[in-house]
């Protein structure tokens, strides 16, 4: 079929089937246009997973990642850089933390948070206190300890044993956490938009509640903003816009635009429970990554970037809604900023993915989250012509698959 050295079938020969990807091989990217090895163009509304905060190939961040691999890529953490160092300064003056660990993805920013968290109420408490309240359907990475404390259990099965004293309840019921939360919770965690668990916004007054129950039992609010952080709901982080403040917080995703790199952010005195020794990772904060990073921040933490955000949002929803009246496929449109989702009625449950493929074949990279939500978390500088664009080949996607 193709008479590339490598294509979509060596996948199948040379890799762990853990992925099914789609059958293009994409080549190249530039903003929010992707090429495949045939040269067919994809506007691309998926981002790498809400990680192409800046689209592809940013020039600006090109120019952050080649001046820094000229000068220095890895020291390992018995040095400390210059580019890790001005990223925690960024990180900290723009944020309620005063300290920062560096790490290469979400799950491990949720490891480190998870750790973190037990061993603060260790020193405080004592050992008792060690339980860790989650929420159903809530996602946080790939390790043993962050797919017990996410909300689907598929992710455990066959991996058991798994680590102990993991609670899960339901989101946006603050009566059960209430029935749940006892002076034995070390940490309550949660996303602020539950991402892969169907793109669910936390209410404001669910936020203000587990904040005001985590102080009556000395329990850490941790926000997992690995997928909702760096600009993508129009504000620096979430937490900012619901007014509540987490004692820990993690990114990864958009905060390296496409460079590996996860952060956890806390307190200086819950961070003085990761003392000398407690925790550590080789690459973690390595200058690369961080230079690239230093970068994004830069450019996304801007009142004009993110106002732009809101408004980008709003074209997508009229698009959207223009869709629906035609179409009849959406319960709601939801989200925030450019994390949105797009719940399918009933009539067309389980055809995201049949939806994801034709508009694969309309030239237009998008996500589910779950077999009923269309999810979309497209670059946050993602210009209106590729919107307007995009959402025309949305458009003749869902007509094919509402006729099939
Ligand atoms: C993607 C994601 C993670 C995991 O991040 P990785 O970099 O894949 O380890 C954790 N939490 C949330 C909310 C995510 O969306």
């Amino acid at each position: 079929m193709s008479e590339h050295p490598v294509n979509r079938s060596t996948f199948d020969q040379v890799m762990v089937p853990n992925y099914a990807p789609q059958a293009m091989v994409p080549v190249r990217g530039e903003g929010s246009r992707v090429w495949d090895q045939e040269g067919k163009e994809y506007l691309d509304f998926a981002g790498g997973i809400a990680v192409n905060a800046l689209g592809h190939c940013h020039p600006a961040l090109i120019s952050a990642l080649k001046k820094q691999s000229n000068a220095l890529w890895h020291l390992s953490n018995i040095y400390t850089n210059e580019p890790a160092l001005e990223l925690a300064q960024e990180l900290t003056n723009n944020t309620f933390a005063e300290k920062v660990f560096f790490c290469n993805s979400g799950g491990e920013a949720n490891e480190a948070a998870f750790k973190l968290a037990r061993k603060y109420a260790y020193d405080n408490f004592g050992p008792k206190k060690n339980e860790i309240v989650s929420f159903y359907q809530s996602f946080h990475g790939r390790t043993l300890f962050t797919v017990t404390v996410g909300g689907q259990k598929k992710y455990c099965e066959g991996f058991e044993p798994v680590p102990g004293g993991v609670l899960h309840t339901t989101y946006n019921d603050l009566d059960a956490l209430k029935a749940i939360i006892s002076d034995n919770t070390c940490a309550v965690v949660l996303e602020p938009i539950q991402g892969e668990g169907g793109v669910i916004p936390a209410d404001p007054e669910f936020m203000r509640g587990i904040r005001a129950l985590c102080n009556q039992h000395n329990a850490l609010l941790v926000l997992d903003e690995v997928q909702s952080g760096m600009g993508r709901t129009g504000e620096l982080f979430a937490y900012i816009g619901l007014g509540v403040t987490p004692d820990i917080l993690t990114s990864a995703k958009s905060l390296g635009g496409g460079f590996p790199i996860g952060a956890m952010l806390t307190t200086s005195k819950v961070a003085e429970s990761l003392g000398f020794g407690t925790h550590g990772s080789t690459y973690g904060g390595n200058p690369l990554a961080c230079a690239v990073a230093l970068e994004v921040i830069k450019i996304i933490n801007d009142p004009k970037l993110l106002d732009n955000v809101g408004k980008k949002h709003d074209r997508f929803r009229k698009h959207l809604e223009a869709i629906n009246s035609k179409y009849a496929i959406f319960t709601e449109v939801r989200g925030k900023g450019l994390l949105m989702g797009a719940e399918l009625v009933e009539k067309y449950h389980g055809q995201g993915k049949d939806i994801l493929a034709a508009a694969a074949d309309e030239g237009l990279m998008m996500l589910v989250a779950g077999p009923n939500v269309l999810r979309f978390a497209p670059s946050l500088i993602i210009p209106d012509e590729d919107i307007d664009e995009g959402m025309a080949r949305l458009e003749r996607a869902v007509a094919k698959v509402v006729t099939a």
